[in-house]
C-alpha cells in the first residue's frame, strides 16, 4: 500500500530524513517510535505529501508522489490521517465535520453522507454527540470523531501521529480500543505512538527511528525482548 524507497528530506541545511526504505502491505500494522525529534512526524507528514520529500522515491497505492498536484490529491483522499491535536473545525457540528470532505471532495449526496458519518459515529461509539461541536466533547471523544472523519472517505491507509499523547490518560484507552478495532478489521496501518501495550497487541512490525534514520525494524516480540542497537535498549529503557 505504501512504499517508500531511498527517501531523503531536508529542511534547508537539516537533514531530517535519511535514507528511509519501508514497505507497507496492504492490512499491514506498523508502530513508529524514537524519541523526539527522530523524525517520525516528518515521515508520516511526507506520505501524504503534508511535507515535500527531496530524493528518492514515496509510492501510495501505486501513485508516486511528484510534484503533480492532481496526483497528490489523489494520494490524499485514499489516506487518512489523525493527528495529536484532533485538528476538528470548531465551528463545525461533529456531523458535519465528518460530511464535510465526503460531500466535497468525494461528491456524495449529503444524505449518503450523514448515512456513513453516522455509521462510523456508532463505529467509534459516540453517535449521541453528532449534533454537538467539537468543544462540548472530552478529549478523548474528539479523538474518536478524528478517526470516524477519515474513516468516512474510505481510505486505504490511515496515518497517526501520536493520537493518544495530549489526552488525559483515563480517555486514553477509548482511542486506543478504537484503534484496535480498527486493525482487527483488516486496515492498513501506520502508528506513530508511544504505547507499547498497543505495539505488542496489533503491530506487524515496530520501527524504530534516531536522528532521521531507521535503525532499527523488527516484529514486536523480538523488537522488545531483544533489541539490537544500543539507541533502541536506551529509549525503551527510558519509556517501559
Ligand atoms: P516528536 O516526538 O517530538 O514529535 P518527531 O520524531 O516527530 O518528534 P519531527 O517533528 O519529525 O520529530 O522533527 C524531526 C526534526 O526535523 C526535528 O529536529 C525538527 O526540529 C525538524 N523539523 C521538523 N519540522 C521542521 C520544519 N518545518 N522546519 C525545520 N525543521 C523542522
Ligand atoms: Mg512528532
Amino acid at each position: 500500500a505504501v512504499e517508500i524507497i531511498g527517501m531523503h528530506k531536508s529542511f534547508g541545511n537539516f537533514h531530517a530524513l535519511k535514507d528511509i526504505n519501508l514497505t507497507v502491505m496492504k492490512g499491514e500494522r506498523i508502530v513508529i517510535c524514537g524519541r523526539s525529534g527522530s523524525g517520525k512526524s516528518t515521515l508520516i507528514r511526507c506520505i501524504n505529501r503534508l511535507e515535500e520529500h527531496q530524493r528518492g522515491k514515496i509510492i501510495v497505492d501505486g501513485i508516486e508522489l511528484t510534484t503533480d498536484l492532481k496526483r497528490i490529491d489523489d494520494v490524499r483522499r485514499e489516506v487518512g490521517m489523525v493527528f495529536q491535536h484532533f485538528n476538528l473545525f470548531p465551528h463545525l457540528t461533529i456531523l458535519e465535520n465528518c460530511t464535510l470532505a465526503p460531500i466535497s471532495v468525494r461528491k456524495m449526496p449529503r444524505k449518503d453522507a450523514e448515512k456513513t458519518a453516522m455509521h462510523f459515529l456508532e463505529r467509534v461509539k459516540i453517535p449521541e454527540q453528532a449534533h454537538k461541536y467539537p468543544g462540548q466533547l472530552s478529549g478523548g471523544q474528539q479523538q474518536r470523531v478524528a478517526i470516524a472523519r477519515s474513516l468516512c472517505m474510505n481510505p486505504r491507509v490511515m496515518l497517526f501521529d501520536e493520537p493518544t499523547s495530549a489526552l488525559d490518560p483515563e480517555v486514553i484507552k477509548e482511542v486506543l480500543d478504537t484503534m484496535v478495532s480498527l486493525a482487527e478489521e483488516g486496515m492498513t496501518m501506520l502508528c506513530v505512538t508511544h504505547e507499547m501495550g498497543f505495539a505488542r497487541q496489533v503491530a506487524n512490525r515496530v520501527i524504530f527511528m534516531d536522528q532521521g534514520q531507521i535503525i532499527e525494524e523488527n516484529e514486536p516480540g523480538a523488537f522488545f525482548k531483544n533489541p539490537q542497537h544500543e539507541r533502541t535498549k536506551l529509549f525503551l529503557s527510558q519509556i517501559m
